[in-house]
């Protein structure tokens, strides 16, 4: 095993990476820009090392730089995480010729399935079922326009080099194609440099479904059963479970095998995803594979009992896979929800200053991933996610009701976070009786009553304070037990005001 890692990324996932390190007496080199020389990633180190300023072009994309410091401090492997460098197949390349460890898949693995067309082209060979569409990148507009004629439109235009929802266009007729097809090309071409398109039919409400994948150099390759991510706001996850509530045993099979199958034939080494869409008939297509850690591992930690990062440094150390496909089995429900520097009722606008307070929740079977602190400060150069909150339990429902204690507990002062909504999908009828799709936060209307007249929600937001007060003392009263269905946010800022003032 390496004696020393160096993290190639900040936040939440630096922090995860570093336990796992730990665990294993490996020592753990961050890096940092200079804004983030307080967080806790950095903290939380054995050592740290400035990359650049703000921006991430000049500080956490500096390949090179990234390079250099891991030679210097002696490691002998670079995580990328996810985002960032980790699907930079020539950064994996550079790595790999610095004589250092990429933990992640080799170079050409990246590059052919980082290709959404590529990727496509090999599962259409190996018969898995694929999004109607093209197989190639068009670059012309009026072929572009006449293939998605015959396609039939509704059509997606979505980026070969996507990612992060980045790239992807909806067109409903010929009228809405022009505009459409050169806004998805500019965004590619600012999010990746490559301003390639492809067309894909557009699945009606459909699900997303993912396979956790772990590969060995040896060439064993486990799938780690499915996520349902279909908790979406601009085709970006936002709360992820384990299992997946349309996965019966016998499809978890077929598109287990079908996962597996994928990653053989691109030689895939260490971990990796492989996304599906899922129609109302149980019919499943294949997406993309993510050649990285996921953001939404955890749930798949939890109901398998492996740890993923820690599988990812024994691949990239030579170890072979210790499980067998036979011995991975579903145990309970987990769910995990994205905690976001995000005003959710302001249409989910990123949201920056310090945290002046935060109590992160705990107890039976939650676990909360964060990479902040009281005091940091959240700036607005990188990705708005803050923390991840995971629970785990024996069902779906207990591990809903334990979600929502948990969302209930969760306090944080000085920004805005996307807590109030996870707090409504846990409470919403039709996220508990499993009938999700990707439309679920439009067709819910999750936050549609919020922040549309902030004089009224003012005046709604103290009448429901004072009544919330008086019916927790009337039910603590009456019960024994206060009804916490929300938090109390006003109170719990006058005791520290009065704290504050001792
Ligand atoms: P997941 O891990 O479930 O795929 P996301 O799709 O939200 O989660 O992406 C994970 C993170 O990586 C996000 O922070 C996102 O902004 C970033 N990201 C994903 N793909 C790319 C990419 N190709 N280039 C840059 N950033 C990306
Ligand atoms: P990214 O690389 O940005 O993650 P994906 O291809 O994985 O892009 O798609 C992201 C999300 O966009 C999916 O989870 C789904 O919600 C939506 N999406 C993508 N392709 C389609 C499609 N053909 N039909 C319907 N929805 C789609
Ligand atoms: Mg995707």
């Amino acid at each position: 095993m390496f004696r020393k890692v160096l993290i190639a990324n900040r936040g939440e996932l630096a922090v995860r990476v570093i336990r796992a390190c730990h665990e294993l007496g490996i020592e753990a080199v961050a890096i940092y820009s200079e804004p983030d020389r307080t967080s806790l990633h950095v903290q939380m180190a054995d050592e740290a090392y400035l990359v650049g300023p703000a921006p991430s072009v000049e500080s956490y994309l500096k390949q090179d730089r990234v390079i250099s410091v891991a030679n210097k401090t002696g490691a002998e492997a670079i995580h990328p995480g996810y985002g960032f460098l980790a699907e930079n197949g020539e950064f994996a390349r550079k790595v790999e010729e610095a004589g250092l460890k990429f933990v992640g898949p080799r170079a050409e693995s990246i590059k052919m399935m980082g290709d959404k067309t590529q990727a496509r082209a090999l599962a259409k060979r190996l018969k898995v079922p694929t999004i109607p569409g093209t197989v190639r990148p068009i670059s012309d507009h009026e072929e572009a326009l006449k293939t998605a004629q015959d396609i039939g439109y509704p059509i997606l235009l979505k980026a070969a080099a996507g990612g992060g929802g980045k790239g992807i266009r909806l067109v409903r007729d010929d009228s809405e194609f022009g505009s459409a097809f050169r806004a998805s090309q500019n965004e590619a071409r600012s999010a990746f440099g490559d301003d390639r398109i492809y067309i894909e039919k557009y699945i009606q409400k459909p699900r997303h479904i993912e396979f956790q994948i772990l590969a060995d150099r040896q060439g064993n390759t486990v799938h780690l059963l499915e996520r349902e991510c279909s908790i979406q706001r601009r085709h970006q996850k936002l709360i992820e479970e384990s299992p997946a509530v349309p996965v019966t045993p016998k499809i978890r099979k077929t598109m287990g095998e079908a996962a597996v199958r994928l990653a053989k034939a691109a030689k895939y080494e260490n971990a990796g995803t492989i996304e599906f869409l899922m129609d109302g008939n149980g019919n499943f297509y294949f997406l993309e594979m993510n050649t990285r850690l996921q953001v939404e591992h955890p749930v798949t930690e939890a109901i398998t009992g492996i740890d993923l990062v820690k599988e990812q440094l024994r691949i990239a150390a030579g170890e072979s896979l210790q499980v067998k496909q036979g011995d991975i089995q579903p145990k309970g429900h987990a769910i995990e929800c994205r905690i976001c520097a995000e005003d959710a009722g302001a249409g989910f606008m990123p949201s920056t200053g310090k945290i002046e307070y935060l109590f992160e929740p705990n107890g039976n079977g939650v676990r909360c991933d964060s990479g902040i602190y009281a005091g940091v400060q959240v700036y607005p150069y990188y990705d708005p996610l803050l923390a991840k909150l995971i629970v785990w339990a024996a069902t779906r429902d207990e591990a809903i009701d334990r979600m929502r204690r948990a969302l209930n507990e969760y306090q944080v002062y000085g920004i805005e976070t996307c807590i109030p909504f996870h707090i409504r999908v846990m409470d919403n009828e039709r996220f508990r009786a499993g009938e999700i799709t990707t439309h679920f936060i439009e067709q819910e209307k999750i936050m549609t009553s919020d922040g549309e007249d902030e004089a009224l929600n003012f005046a709604c937001a103290v009448s429901s304070t004072l009544h919330h007060t008086a019916e927790n003392k009337r039910s603590a009263l009456t019960n024994g037990v206060a009804n916490r269905s929300s938090r109390d946010n006003w109170k719990m800022i006058g005791r520290m005001e009065v704290l504050n003032k001792q």
